[in-house]
C-alpha cells in the first residue's frame, strides 16, 4: 500500500506549493506572475525560444547556431594578453575536421584541456580564419571507454520571468509539471470539434508550446490553448443567456403612440435619429417579458440621460418603478436635478437616495426606503446604496446603471433578490437592465467582457453643438494659459481647473503635484481676483458639494478648481473651457470623459481643451498626443486598447472574470468569433450540456467562470 499523502496526485489544480522546491519565496514570486495553480502554470507561455541544435559532427556545424560537437583536443595555446588575462587557444579534431575553440580569461582551464582529452561542446558557431570557431563554449567531458549518446537537438523555451524566478526555474517547474500530468490532462473540447477544427488536443496543445519540435508547432499549440479559453468564456456567456431567457421574468411594458409621445414631450426637444433608433430598441425589449440586458454606448455628451428617462417613463407609466444608479454621488445628485426638471408637473414621484444623503440608519433614509417598499416612490436615483441590503422595491421593472460598464454581472443579479414576488411559476421575476456608457467599447472588448448584452449605439451627438480645440502646452506655459482664460472669464463664460491631488504634499520637492488647496489660492489671487474661485473634491460633504456645483450652474462661481470627481456627467452648458494640469498623469479615458465636460452649450464661443503636460514616457506622451488628435471617444478607446492592451484596459478584472491568459485581443479576434459560433451551436444543442460528451467540458466551466457568472444556480 502506498501512502497517498505521501505523493499527492498532480492535477491541474494543484496549488504550486504543493510543486517540489517551491517554498514561501518562490510561490510568492510564482503569484507575482499570476500563478496560482499548475493550471495557470501550464499556461504560463514561453515569449520566445532559443535553438540548440543537436550534436553533429564538425562539418556539419551551422555557422550562427548553437550547436554542439565532439572530438578530442589535438592542441593548446596559452596567449597571454597581460596582467593575468590572456585567452586557451584550443583545437578539437573529430574523424574529420578541426574545430577551434577559444575562452577569454579562462586560465584556470589549462589544467583541465590538454591533447588528449574526449570533449563535448555546445555553443555559437562562427567562421574564422577558415575554420569553424566557438568561443567560450560550454564543455563536458567524456570518458574514453563510455560513448555517451548524441545530444538531440532542443527548442529551450524562454519564459516571461521575474529578477528573483528565473525563466531557468519556471522551465524545470514546467517540466516536472508535464512529466507528472503526461498524458492525463482531461481535454474540456469534444473530440469531434477538435477535429473539425484541425486542432491538437490539449495535451498535445501543451507539448507543443513548451516543448516545441518543429518551428511551427508553438504556433499551433498556443492557437488550440486561445480557443479553449475563449469557447469557455463565449460557452459562460451563452449559457447564462440561455438561462435569462429560460428562466427569469420581467415584466411586460406596454408600448403605443400615444405613450411615446406623451414621454417625448417632457424631453423639451427632439431626438437626434440615432437617440431614436436606441430608444425604440429598448421600447421593443421593454415588452418582452425575457429581462433586458442592453448596453447603451454613446460618446460623452451624446445624450444618453434621456434615454434612460424614456425608459424609466415607460415602467412609471404602466404602474412600475424605475431605479437609476449611478456611480458617483455628484452625478446621482445631477441626475435626480435634471430629471426632476423634465418632469416638472407631472405626477411621477421621483426621489434620491445616496450613502453620503442620509446615514443608513436615519430617519430621512428609513422613510425613504419604506416608501419605496410601498411603492410611493416611482424613480429612485442613487448611487450604490441601492443595492443595499435594506432596500425591497415594490414592483422594480427597470434598472439604469449610468456611466458603468464595470457593473458586471453580479451587480445585475443583486438587484433581482430585491423584487418582492420571487417565484412565477417557476421563473424568477427580474427587472430589466440598461447600462449606458460613455466610455466606447471597441467591438472586440464588448464580445469578451460584455457577451451577455445587447449594444446599441448613440452615433454623433445632438445638433449645435461647437467642436472642442484641444491645446497641448507645457507648464511653462501655464501664465500665458491663465491670463488668457482670464480674459474670456471676464466676457461671462466658466472654466473648470482639473488637478490630480486635493493637498498639498508636506514634503517639498521640484515636482510637487498641483492641488486644490494650493492651485485654487494661486489662481484666486494671481489671476482671477476679480472673480470666484471655488474649489471641489470627493473629501467635501454632499451637501458642500450641492451647494458648490449649484453656484457654479447658476454662473456665480467663476473658476471651479476640482479633482477628477467631475470626470463624469456633469453638465454644465456655460463651462466653455477646461485646463487640465499634469494631463499626462491621467488614463486615457479619463481625458477624454474631462473634455467632455464641456462643448455642451450653445452659445457661439470657441470651447477650450487645454492640457498642460510634461511628459516623460513615452505612454504618457503618446496618451496626450491620442487626446490632442481626436475628439471622437470611439478612436480613443480603440488607441486606448493599442497603448495599454487588453488584459488592462478599463481594469479587466472589476468584472469578476478570470482573466485570459493565452488569447490576446484583438490579434486573436477570428479565433474569439469562431469560439462565439462554436458556443452558440453547443448550447443550442445542449442547452445545460448534460451530454456526456460534454462533461468534463461543464465541469471545467462551472470551476472556472461560475462565481464571475453567476453560473453556480444554473447547474
Ligand atoms: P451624456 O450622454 O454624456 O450622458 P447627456 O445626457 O448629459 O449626455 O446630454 C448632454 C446634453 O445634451 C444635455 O444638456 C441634454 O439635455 C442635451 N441633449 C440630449 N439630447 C439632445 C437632443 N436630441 N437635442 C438637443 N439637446 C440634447
Ligand atoms: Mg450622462
Amino acid at each position: 500500500m502506498t501512502d497517498p499523502k505521501a505523493q499527492p496526485k498532480l492535477t491541474l489544480s494543484t496549488s504550486v506549493k504543493e510543486l517540489p522546491g517551491v517554498g514561501k519565496a518562490r510561490a510568492a514570486s510564482l503569484n507575482k506572475l499570476g500563478i496560482e495553480n499548475v493550471s495557470d502554470l501550464l499556461r504560463h507561455l514561453p515569449m520566445r525560444y532559443e535553438f540548440l541544435a543537436g550534436e553533429t559532427s564538425v562539418e556539419q556545424l551551422q555557422a550562427d547556431t548553437i550547436g554542439t560537437a565532439r572530438g578530442i583536443v589535438a592542441a593548446k595555446r596559452w596567449v597571454a594578453g597581460g596582467r593575468g588575462k590572456g585567452r586557451l587557444e584550443v583545437t578539437l579534431q573529430d574523424e574529420a575536421d578541426t574545430l577551434r575553440l577559444v575562452w577569454f580569461n579562462a586560465a584556470y582551464l589549462q589544467e583541465k584541456l590538454f591533447p588528449g582529452v574526449h570533449l563535448r561542446v555546445t555553443g555559437k558557431v562562427q567562421h574564422f580564419g577558415g575554420y569553424p570557431q566557438m568561443v567560450n563554449p560550454k564543455f563536458e567531458t567524456l570518458a574514453y571507454d563510455v560513448v555517451p549518446e548524441p545530444l538531440p537537438s532542443y527548442r529551450r523555451p524562454i519564459y516571461p520571468a521575474t529578477e528573483k524566478l528565473p525563466s531557468s526555474q519556471i522551465e524545470e517547474l514546467i517540466a516536472h509539471c508535464l512529466d507528472q500530468l503526461a498524458g492525463q490532462i482531461p481535454d474540456p473540447l469534444p473530440v469531434e470539434l477538435l477535429e473539425h477544427h484541425a486542432m491538437p488536443n490539449l495535451a498535445e496543445a501543451l507539448m507543443l508550446v513548451h516543448r516545441p519540435d518543429q518551428p511551427d508547432d508553438p504556433g499551433v499549440g498556443r492557437r488550440r490553448l486561445a480557443f479553449n479559453e475563449l469557447l469557455l468564456l463565449q460557452l459562460g456567456i451563452e449559457l447564462k443567456r440561455q438561462y435569462n431567457q429560460d428562466r427569469l421574468q420581467a415584466p411586460t411594458l406596454r408600448f403605443s403612440q400615444a405613450k411615446d409621445e406623451h414621454i417625448r414631450q417632457r424631453f423639451g426637444f427632439e431626438l437626434t435619429d440615432s437617440q431614436k433608433q436606441v430608444v425604440g430598441e429598448i421600447a421593443k425589449d421593454l415588452q418582452r417579458d425575457v429581462p433586458m440586458n442592453r448596453l447603451v454606448q454613446g460618446d460623452v455628451g451624446s445624450g444618453k440621460t434621456v434615454i434612460a428617462l424614456y425608459g424609466l417613463l415607460m415602467a412609471v407609466s404602466d404602474g412600475y418603478q424605475g431605479a437609476l444608479m449611478a456611480p458617483t454621488e455628484l452625478l446621482a445628485e445631477q441626475h435626480y436635478l435634471s430629471m426632476s426638471k423634465m418632469l416638472k408637473g407631472s405626477s411621477v414621484r421621483i426621489e434620491l437616495l445616496t450613502a453620503g444623503q442620509a446615514s443608513a440608519n436615519s430617519v430621512a433614509r428609513k422613510e425613504i426606503e419604506a416608501r419605496i417598499e410601498a411603492g410611493e416612490i416611482d424613480i429612485i436615483i442613487g448611487t450604490q446604496a441601492l443595492v443595499s441590503e435594506s432596500i425591497k422595491f415594490s414592483n422594480l421593472a427597470l434598472v439604469v446603471v449610468d456611466e458603468q460598464h464595470r457593473f458586471g454581472v453580479l451587480q445585475r443579479a443583486a438587484f433581482r433578490s430585491k423584487m418582492s414576488e420571487q417565484v412565477q411559476a417557476g421563473r424568477i421575476a427580474s427587472p430589466h437592465y440598461l447600462v449606458m456608457t460613455a466610455t466606447p467599447i471597441p467591438r472586440t472588448l464588448s464580445l469578451t467582457l460584455f457577451g451577455d448584452l445587447d449594444v446599441s449605439t448613440i452615433h454623433g451627438l445632438p445638433p449645435g453643438r461647437k467642436p472642442i480645440i484641444t491645446r497641448v502646452v507645457g507648464s511653462e506655459k501655464s501664465d500665458d494659459v491663465y491670463t488668457y482664460i482670464a480674459s474670456r472669464v471676464a466676457k461671462g463664460e466658466q472654466v473648470y481647473v482639473v488637478v490630480p491631488a486635493i493637498d498639498e504634499s508636506e514634503e517639498e520637492s521640484e515636482n510637487q503635484l498641483k492641488s486644490v488647496a494650493a492651485h485654487s489660492r494661486l489662481l484666486q489671487e494671481k489671476y482671477f481676483a476679480d472673480f470666484t474661485v471655488s474649489s471641489m473634491h470627493g473629501r467635501l460633504k454632499p451637501a458642500e458639494r450641492d451647494v458648490i456645483m449649484g453656484s457654479f450652474r447658476e454662473g456665480n462661481v467663476h473658476v471651479l478648481v476640482a479633482t477628477t470627481v467631475i470626470e463624469v456627467g456633469v453638465d454644465v452648458p456655460n463651462a466653455t473651457m477646461i485646463v487640465i494640469e499634469h494631463a499626462e498623469r491621467f488614463g486615457l479615458a479619463q481625458l477624454h470623459q474631462l473634455r467632455g465636460r464641456i462643448g455642451r452649450g450653445t452659445k457661439d464661443v470657441k470651447n477650450l481643451c487645454v492640457l498642460i503636460a510634461d511628459p516623460v514616457t513615452d505612454e504618457g506622451q503618446q496618451r496626450v498626443d491620442a487626446i490632442a488628435d481626436s475628439t471622437d471617444g470611439f478612436r480613443i478607446a480603440e488607441k486606448d486598447l493599442e497603448i495599454r492592451g487588453m488584459g488592462d484596459f478599463f481594469g479587466t478584472r472589476q468584472h469578476g472574470m478570470p482573466p485570459l491568459r493565452v488569447a490576446r485581443i484583438p490579434e486573436d479576434m477570428d479565433l474569439l468569433q469562431l469560439a462565439k459560433r462554436d458556443a452558440t451551436d453547443m448550447v443550442k444543442a445542449d442547452a445545460q450540456l448534460k451530454l456526456p460528451e460534454n462533461q468534463t467540458l461543464r465541469k471545467v466551466l462551472l470551476k472556472q467562470y461560475g462565481t464571475a457568472l453567476g453560473l453556480i444556480d444554473v447547474g
